[in-house]
């Protein structure tokens, strides 16, 4: 029987679930803490995020990792289990988008950092591979 994705509990327990469902891999010399605040934040603020993550949490039953490398294309590996992102220098060189009134914005990391999350916790792909998978 589908689970009713209702649930915006804010749960105390957010980190520790976190880390117990995420393990961070960096490279050398960067620090997790803003990953980890980041998601923390949009957990707090976002009563979509709450009832998307809480809803999912029951269902991850595999450790995924987070890792952060020197790449300028996002994804979510969902065979192995891995998100990968852009490390902060690395980000300042994924190309612009065209903002709906067509002026060229940046890539910020928290729309990465979340657009990746989504995927793992939905269990959903992106339609195409390429530009659209940003
Ligand atoms: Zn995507």
């Amino acid at each position: 029987m589908l689970r009713k994705v209702t649930d915006t509990t804010l749960s105390p327990q957010f980190d520790e679930l976190f880390n117990f469902l995420f393990t961070l891999i960096l490279e050398t010399g960067k620090k997790t803490v803003i990953l980890i605040h980041s998601y923390h934040n949009i957990y707090r603020r976002s009563p979509t995020f709450r009832r998307l993550f809480n809803y999912a949490v029951p269902s991850l039953t595999e450790k995924h990792k987070i890792k952060i490398a020197s790449t300028i294309q996002p994804y979510s590996d969902f065979v192995g289990k891995v998100i990968k992102f852009p490390d902060v220098c690395t980000m300042l060189l994924i190309p612009q988008y065209l903002s709906l009134p067509g002026q060229p914005e940046n890539f910020s990391a928290i729309r990465i950092y979340l657009h990746e999350m989504l995927h793992i916790l939905l269990n959903l792909r992106d339609p195409t591979l390429g530009a659209g998978s940003i």
